[in-house]
């Protein structure tokens, strides 16, 4: 860069070592100044948001007897105010995958517009109890651990709903500590009135017999955690999963 001197030279000053070291340790205390304003630069969801090259992500397989082939769900998120305490990972789109073509038009469809919503920011937690109340007029099906799952757009919601809990979007309820001993005390007192009227030995029984998800045989579903846990107890059906009673 040239610089047009337009006055006359009066004098001089050579550059020392010494200048050069203050000169760069003058600027350091503008970086620490800076820091204390990023709050209007903090980088909130929004529409126009460039996608960057990359993008980190999960992809969950579901299987679904109402399916012939396997349904890939990825979820990619994005990384915001990366490094910052207003770091927050967000997903940022859908794809979903498969050798069915039989649906190909609706899941397009579908995976769009859940990208959409996902893009706009805000709170996008709300999808995952949108899509988990679709019910399928044929009937639903249970995944493995007895859960129900109304329809496969319900299990695709249960998908996202995993994904934004890995990401800490959701979080979980806490199950408060007397409604864990609670639901203890249902399943021991259950578990000693069934095997008291066994006639099996006692000798031989080292453990109640349980159902595929552990809970005990016959259990039926439950309609508040939509699992196969609710047993009679002193004639209320009373589930061993989340503690629902139907007497309260
Ligand atoms: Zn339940």
């Amino acid at each position: 860069m040239a610089i047009k001197i337009e006055k006359k030279i009066k004098g001089y000053n050579v550059v020392k070592p010494e200048d050069k070291a203050a000169a760069a340790a003058a600027p350091a205390p503008q970086p620490a100044a800076s820091k204390e304003a990023p709050k209007a630069e903090i980088i909130q969801m929004h529409e126009s948001l460039e996608r960057p090259e990359t993008l980190i992500g999960s992809t969950y397989k579901i299987k679904s007897p109402l399916f012939e082939h396997a349904l890939y769900v990825t979820i990619n998120d994005i990384v915001l105010n990366a490094g910052t305490q207003y770091e927050q990972r967000r997903p940022f789109e859908i794809f979903i995958n498969s050798k069915n073509m039989d649906h190909f038009q609706w899941i397009v469809a579908l995976t769009r517009i859940i990208s959409a919503v996902f893009r706009k920011g805000g709170d996008v937690t709300f999808l995952v109890e949108e899509m988990k109340a679709v019910f399928d007029p044929r009937g639903g099906y249970f995944k493995a651990g007895g859960i129900y799952m109304p329809s496969i757009v319900a299990e695709i919601g249960a998908v996202i709903e995993q994904h934004m809990k890995t990401i800490g979007l959701i979080h979980d309820p806490e199950m408060d500590e007397s409604t864990r001993k609670l639901i203890a005390e249902k399943r021991a007192a259950y578990e000693a009135a069934t095997t008291g009227k066994s006639a099996a030995p006692a000798a031989t029984e080292t453990k109640p017999e349980t159902n595929a998800n552990g809970f005990p045989p016959g259990a039926t579903l439950c309609a508040k955690c939509n699992t196969q846990a609710l047993v009679l107890m002193d004639g209320c059906q009373t589930c061993l999963n989340c503690g629902y009673s139907k007497c309260g």
